[in-house]
């Protein structure tokens, strides 16, 4: 394969890129300098030295030392751990954080489950957030928030995450809450505005 071929195959993996946005990706790196290219492959290879999936929360981070497991959330002894938020995408965390609406600590799924999906594992972390649950528990959990977005793949990944979390919620008698209506249908987390945030907060059920 020739090296714009291969560049295109490689673009047409991003979220929402197609064939032809891939093409004309690849033919304005060979029209750029010859610098941007260069500080296009430095930071992608930063990107993987310096930022790291967080062992608690699975959002990435960006490291200020080599020996951090766990991000500046997790790390914050001022977090409220009574609550877990749970969220789709680390978008989420970063709009919530900006919104500062919240202290507790996160949960990032890493996205979300399609209607008809027979093996859940493979589109969200359930097995680490399985694994993570019961040390929460340790640390005083008494509620999990679902603030999953307002789509089909959002609701599926709610009322399938509601039915999971339910034994153990009844034995540890911690509370699973969504977020209130107040989100219009077909809204997502990360475009949400800080007052509409506010009071699907608020009104959790
Ligand atoms: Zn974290």
């Amino acid at each position: 394969m020739n090296p714009l071929d291969k560049l295109t195959e490689l673009f047409k993996e991003f979220p929402g890129i197609g064939p032809r946005q891939a093409r004309r990706f690849a033919y304005f790196l060979l029209a750029r300098n010859g610098g941007f290219s260069e500080e296009l492959i430095e930071s992608i290879k930063k990107l993987r030295k310096e930022i790291r999936l967080c062992s608690s929360c699975f959002r990435y981070f960006s490291l200020s030392n080599t020996t951090e497991e766990r991000c500046s959330i997790c790390r914050n002894p001022n977090r409220e751990t009574a609550s877990l938020m749970i969220v789709s995408h680390d978008n989420d965390v970063d709009h919530m954080e900006k919104i500062g609406l919240f202290n507790g600590l996160y949960f990032v799924l890493g996205g979300s489950l399609p209607i008809l999906e027979k093996e859940p594992e493979k589109k969200i972390r359930l097995k680490e957030l399985l694994h993570t649950i019961p040390e929460k528990i340790k640390q005083g959990l008494s509620e999990v928030i679902l603030a999953l977005d307002l789509n089909p793949e959002g609701e599926h990944t709610e009322i399938f995450l509601k039915k999971t979390l339910s034994p153990l919620s009844e034995t540890h008698k911690f509370k699973v809450s969504t977020l209130g209506r107040g989100l219009s249908t077909g809204t997502e987390i990360e475009y949400s505005d800080a007052e509409t945030l506010k009071n699907a907060l608020k009104n959790r059920s």
